[in-house]
């Protein structure tokens, strides 16, 4: 999806609608980028909601950088916790920690003989966070979309999560911040964005940047690369980077070159799916 100023009007009318029917927020991040997964307006869409943020994709995230990332959202007063979606590691902690924000009002209404209802949650976040995942996974079945089969009434749907938690159906869509390019450049080497809204290159240069300058030592065994460069912003020495990169993967075209745009896809899908070992790209601090 590529943003403009309509389409957010739209995405924010679309989860205020849903906020009236919803008691507690669910904010999915990614793991590896919690920040430049961030819509910028969260705060003031969400208006004040109890909200539980979670860290997704933390299979793929570097776990001592997630801690580091809990320990910032606590800073904030935002409960957070890592969780991997696909494979349901750590969904289960999920309805206990959205109860407990929701227990003030649970002994409220106890306290004035009203039998509680079930607490009512959204998930919300960017595309390609992980929120459908998410919720097939609490709901421990494949949701059909509702709108698709003939007879059923299109509208806000329920999932029962056990009996004490309801989840709307369809989760709350918003838009990534652009301004940034480095910001920019993360969502495209995670997979957020199409890679085709910025060069291939120029992304798996900021990849092999980020990871020399974060994963120094290990940085040599993932690539199979001998020499680091000294000034990796040195764009000669980083390109005999990518050229060594190349070499050993076989990305080679007629003429014994190297062929740096297939050697930069390599780069960027190798890190998607989490062959270069678990790596964040975003540091709190
Ligand atoms: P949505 O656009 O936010 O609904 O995102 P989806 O649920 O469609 O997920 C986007 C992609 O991320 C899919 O390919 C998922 O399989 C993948 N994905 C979701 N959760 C995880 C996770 O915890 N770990 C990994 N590695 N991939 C995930």
């Amino acid at each position: 999806i590529q943003w403009f100023p309509g389409h957010m009007t739209k995405a924010r009318r679309q989860i205020e609608d849903k906020l009236k029917l919803i008691d507690v927020v669910i904010e999915l991040l990614d793991a590896r980028i919690p920040l430049s997964s961030r819509n910028p307006m969260v705060d003031e869409i969400l208006k004040g909601k109890p909200r539980l943020v979670l860290l997704n994709k933390n299979d793929l995230a570097d776990p001592k950088a997630t801690a580091e990332w809990v320990q910032y959202f606590a800073d904030q007063g935002l409960p957070a916790f890592p969780i991997d979606a696909a494979t349901g590691t750590n969904v289960k902690e999920i309805l206990p920690r959205v109860k407990q924000l929701w227990a003030h009002k649970i002994e409220a209404m106890l306290r004035k003989g009203i039998n509680p209802r079930a607490i009512r949650a959204l998930i919300v976040g960017i595309p390609n966070v992980g929120k459908s995942t998410l919720i097939n996974q609490l709901a421990g079945k494949k949701i059909a979309a509702t709108g698709d089969k003939p007879g059923v009434t299109k509208g806000q749907q329920w999932i029962k999560v056990g009996t004490e938690m309801d989840l709307l159906d369809t989760p709350g869509i918003l838009w990534p911040k652009f301004e940034d390019q480095m910001v920019g450049m993360r969502l495209a080497a995670t997979g957020a964005i199409k890679e085709e809204l910025l060069h291939l290159d120029e992304i798996a240069l900021f990849v092999i940047k980020y990871m020399v300058q974060h994963y120094g030592a290990g940085i040599q065994e993932r690539f199979g690369v001998q020499d680091l460069p000294d000034d990796m912003d040195n764009i000669q020495e980083m390109v005999k980077v990518m050229e060594a990169i190349g070499r050993k993967r076989g990305c080679i075209v007629s003429g014994g070159k190297v062929d740096l745009d297939k050697t930069s896809l390599i780069i960027i899908r190798d890190l998607r799916a989490g062959k270069m070992g678990r790596i964040s790209l975003e540091k709190p601090f």
